[in-house]
């Protein structure tokens, strides 16, 4: 019996998205097999921290990265690095922070469940702007001597209202505050790796279990180098706030083949995959009686499609449900408006798409 048979749970098909609810992510065999070799030695975990990141900067075409045990703790482990820089007496006093860095800005439109693991670190949150609008000129206002750092969420779901991140960039740099961005679910493009670095952010955040399918618990941050050395002192096995954080040798083994695999992935062929699986559910639905459709960007803006699918005669809601309660449970998203059934091809394995709509084709009435 598998694990999952052993203690009961039953086990899904996901084309909702890289939910952390779900699992995030499945790992695939390179990732499984390096977690494995790394399982059998010991190593000096400091060591093995700086190499990887060494590795995963490498790879990310950036200057310097720091492997995390998530985008969530990458978020707090990059505040804390603003707040502290690389003195050890600052890092110990987290997160109760001393000294003149105890703001960090964010866009009030931006805010979300995640921003959370920066208030953490005890820092002091300071919003601008509202979901109408951000001007420049209230950032410029915002940043003062006692200002860490400035955040920004790159995603569709967080972009009403925003101020461009290359306008936020251009005031934050001028006055030598660091921005940091997290790009956590955003890939593809696989360009974005680099992408906000190159534009100028000082740290760029992102999930090792979403698009990139490394362990679950595992994340990176990508950036200037005098900030991830700072980054390093929050994430190790030195005591900080950082410490509860911590990523083990498996885990971080296994994000460095995850990004190995995904560097060295066909990524038109991937897109392709993607399409096809889309094109498929649409036109076999559509026979049926579906209203079907691609949708494009997929959720959070990244570059691929989903299938939006919907009936007169039944809620999406309500063929969710369906779909959620039947046997092999199947997880989809819904649009924002609730009226479509939102199907995403980006864990889907090729021989559960037939699943999918032959359980759509029996919804029932
Ligand atoms: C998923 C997500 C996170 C958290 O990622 P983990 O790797 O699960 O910790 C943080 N920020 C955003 C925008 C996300 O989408």
């Amino acid at each position: 019996m598998s694990i999952y048979e052993r203690l009961n749970v039953r086990t899904l098909i996901n084309a909702a998205d890289s939910n952390t609810i779900l699992g995030g992510s499945l790992m695939p065999p390179e990732v499984l097999k390096a977690m494995e070799e790394a399982s059998r030695h010991f190593v000096n975990l400091e060591e093995l921290h700086r190499k990887a990141g060494e590795r995963i900067a490498e790879l990310t075409r950036n200057e310097a990265a720091v492997v995390t045990s998530g985008a969530a703790a990458a978020l707090t482990v990059a505040t804390a690095a603003c707040i502290t820089g690389t003195d050890i007496r600052k890092v110990r006093k987290l997160p109760l922070p001393e000294g003149p860095k105890h703001d960090a800005v964010l866009l009030r439109c931006q805010r979300n469940g995640f921003d959370l693991a920066i208030a953490q670190t005890g820092v002091n949150m300071v919003e601008i702007g509202n979901v109408e609008g951000t001007a420049a000129w209230e950032l410029e206002d915002a940043i003062t001597e006692r200002t860490a750092c400035v955040f920004y969420f790159v995603s569709t779901l967080y972009s009403q209202g925003a101020l461009p991140l290359e306008e936020v960039i251009r005031v934050a740099s001028a006055r030598n505050v660091p921005v940091i961005v997290d790009a956590a679910a955003h890939l593809p493009p696989v360009e974005n790796l680099w992408r906000y670095t190159e534009m100028g952010a000082s740290m760029v955040i992102f999930s090792g279990g979403k698009t990139l399918r490394g362990p679950q618990s595992s994340g990176f941050i990508v950036g200037k180098k005098e900030w991830i050395e700072a980054c390093r002192l929050h994430v190790g096995a030195g005591i900080s706030i950082g410490r509860p954080m911590k990523v083990g040798k498996e885990e971080i083994a296994g994000l460095v083949a995850a990004v190995e695999r995904y560097m060295s992935l066909d990524h038109a062929a991937e897109k392709q995959r993607m399409e096809r699986i889309v094109s498929e559910i649409c036109g076999k639905l559509a026979e049926a009686g579906y209203k079907t459709r691609r949708r494009y960007p997929g959720p959070t803006g990244q570059d691929y499609p989903t299938a939006g699918v919907s009936r007169n005669d039944l809620p999406a809601t309500e063929i969710k449900r369906r779909l959620e309660n039947g046997d092999p449970a199947v997880i989809t998203g819904l649009s924002r408006d609730r009226s479509e059934v939102v199907i995403n091809p980006l864990h889907l394995q090729e021989d559960e798409v037939p699943v999918i709509i032959e359980r759509l084709l029996n919804i029932g009435s």
